[in-house]
């Protein structure tokens, strides 16, 4: 596999101001091709530290593209120093030139003497034609290695890149393709997840597996190499079965779906509807599940009702059991769900109350406390549970676990 590097030119990128994004993006896109990104480094406009830079790079990977400095200005030292680092002179041309009077006039006005620097290429470099600047970009090869210079500004390196250095690469990367697969698990831990799952992926030599905790679930992130996406894709969908076979309902998505679109499409398939009241999160269910296009088709009223008056008069809560129960509470919890399922006559009601911190919190209902109520024609009931985090954590959270409740009532029905 081809290792490479990416070097990110410019004094503005080592400031808190300004970040280094092209990195991510050409990442991204060597990526692709199975080309692995094993070093990113930042210089300023420093001639020795950026010539060092570019010579190291060059003895350890086998693609180094520099992405800044390639302007007309004095700071603007990518082209000669490239030329030093590797030995080799900087030709001048004519042609670039007149190119560049020609924009400038097309923009009304004469072009400064000091872009005539923008005409010199390193020798034997091709030139990477630039429609969206007046910097000209550069791919050298030198022995079995590739050096690719480009512009700094995105409108004008991504252009390039895609259209005069991917395919370049993607022959050099040889005929393997990466594909990536994201598996979503709800209810379980990390450890737990890769516990569980890894005789099923250390099989596997030419997939590579990562486990992360993201907010409130476990992401399964599979990449499997094959020799065209047919295969790699085939491969990635032979290790999601295993996996869903071993995990079961715990997994929400094979798709890196998120929950509410998954919610969303079984709903959709089922034609049924859904009604929400929420207390602590203050509309972020409703926010999730109306985020998603065609959410009208299942999703019919959300309530918001945070104050005991707001669940009486818009939920029929009784003042009685708030006053018995307090607001957080199981009974609170289902008679919430069962209003707000006869308001909006639903298939299904969720709803939430809890205590998202950081104050309110008491010895017996502690901050983090939840109670999610679940109303469908049959039965309402609910469930308390007690979650680790800040305010917005909590919150969060708590929507995932309604979400992520209805979604197993719904598959067990
Ligand atoms: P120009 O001809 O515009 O001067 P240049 O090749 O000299 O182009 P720089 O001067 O280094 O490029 O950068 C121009 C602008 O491009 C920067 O102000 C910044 O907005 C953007 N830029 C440069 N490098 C990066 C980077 N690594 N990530 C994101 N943006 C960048
Ligand atoms: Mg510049």
């Amino acid at each position: 596999m081809l290792s490479a590097e990416i070097i990110a030119i410019g004094s503005e990128l080592l400031t808190p101001e300004k970040t280094d994004t092209n990195g991510l993006w050409l990442t991204g896109k060597l990526n692709e091709i199975g080309i692995e990104v094993k070093l990113k480094t930042i210089v300023g406009d420093d001639s020795l530290r950026l010539e060092e830079t570019i010579k190291d790079a060059l003895k350890r990977s086998d693609v180094v593209i520099t992405t800044g400095g390639l302007g007309p200005t004095e700071d603007d030292i990518t082209r000669q120093i490239s030329a030093r680092a590797i030995g080799r002179e900087l030709v001048f041309h004519e042609e670039i030139v007149e190119h560049l009077r020609e924009r400038f006039r097309a923009w009304g006005r004469e072009m400064p003497e000091i872009n005539k620097r923008q005409a010199y290429t390193i020798e034997g470099a091709e030139i990477l034609p630039n429609p969206n600047g007046s910097a000209v970009g550069m791919a050298v090869g030198i022995g079995e290695k590739f050096l690719i210079i480009l512009p700094g500004p995105p409108r004008e390196n991504q252009p390039m890149f895609n259209d005069f250095v991917f395919q370049k690469l993607r022959e050099k990367a040889g005929e393997i393709v990466f594909r990536k697969r994201i598996l979503k698990v709800s209810g379980l831990g990390e450890s737990a997840v890769d516990e569980a799952i890894a005789p099923i992926y250390s099989a596997y030599n030419n997939v590579s597996t990562s486990i992360l905790f993201n907010k409130s679930e476990v992401e399964v992130h599979l990449t499997a190499q094959g020799a065209n996406d047919i295969e790699a894709d085939a491969l990635n969908a032979e290790i999601a079965a295993k996996i869903v076979e071993k995990l079961g309902i715990a997994v929400f998505s094979t798709e890196g779906e998120e929950m509410e679109e998954v919610v969303g499409r079984l709903l959709t398939e089922r034609s049924e509807t859904l009604s929400v009241a929420e207390s602590c999160t203050g509309g972020l269910i409703s926010q999730r599940l109306t985020d998603i296009s065609g959410s009208s088709r299942y999703f019919i009223e959300g309530v918001i009702a945070y104050a005991n008056e707001a669940k009486t008069n818009a939920l029929n809560v009784s003042p009685e059991i708030i006053e018995q129960n307090g607001a957080v509470s199981a009974e609170t919890a289902e008679a919430m769900a069962k209003g707000m399922r006869a308001r909006a006559k639903t298939n299904y009601a969720i709803s939430i109350t809890g205590i998202a911190g950081p104050t309110g919190g008491t010895p017996e209902k502690p901050v983090g406390t939840v109670f999610i109520g679940y109303s469908d024609e049959k039965l309402t009931k609910s469930f308390k549970i007690v979650l680790p985090g800040d305010r917005f954590l909590i919150r969060w959270r708590s929507s995932q676990a309604a979400l992520d409740y209805l979604r197993r009532q719904i598959l067990k029905k």
